[in-house]
């Protein structure tokens, strides 16, 4: 979701310490803006496994080592309705959230703000979302639980929920916004720097 443009943070040595601990997790490659995977709508999880948790623990590993704040399955390449979010960025454990099979169940008010993607790395847009959102989801035992978010939570909300049926930040874009991105990634693309 939205990335962390504010980067600069000085958050190694308690990384150093958590890996020293934690089982080694895999890093996923970030797919971006141009694969299919990532305008596809992703069908409903109905398997609760430990594969489905140590896919969310990678999840979060590949997620913080990328400096983004959430991260949906089709990000990494898998057609799963499953996304994390930490708008903690790593520093709060509490903060972990994993999402199954979300849906926003309630949205209020709205909030203008500057939005990325770590799929479409380098580009920035302003966005309306809502100030607060409920959303309902699975955690990873199948238990359904609601959680209700403000401002950037709603916004990691949004995104992630957005990615899983299919949608990126830039349909959000008025038009001449997103295909100014989208010719400039086109241009990329053929330097063959995207
Ligand atoms: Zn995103």
């Amino acid at each position: 979701m939205p990335d962390k443009s504010t980067s600069s943070e000085p958050a190694a040595p308690a990384k150093q310490a958590q890996a020293a601990e934690a089982p080694p997790r895999k890093l996923y490659s970030i797919v971006k803006y141009g694969d299919p995977v990532l305008e596809k709508p992703t069908p409903v999880n109905k398997k609760f496994d430990a594969e489905l948790a140590q896919l969310a623990e990678d999840m979060f590993a590949t997620m913080y080592a990328a400096q983004g704040v959430g991260l949906a399955a089709p990000q990494i390449g898998k057609s799963l309705r499953l996304a994390v979010v930490d708008v903690s960025a790593g520093k709060n454990a509490e903060a972990k959230i994993v999402l199954v099979n979300p849906e926003i169940i309630h949205a209020e008010g709205e909030v203008r703000e500057e939005e990325g993607c770590l799929s479409i790395p380098g580009f920035r847009g302003y966005v309306i979302r809502p100030q607060f959102v409920t959303v309902r989801a699975q955690d990873l035992k199948g238990e359904t639980f609601e959680i209700r978010g403000e401002n950037l939570l709603a916004r990691a909300f949004c995104h992630e929920i957005d990615h899983l049926n299919g949608t990126l930040f830039l349909q959000h874009l008025s038009m001449l916004k997103r295909d100014l991105i989208k010719r400039k990634i086109k241009k990329l693309r053929k330097e063959g720097e995207w």
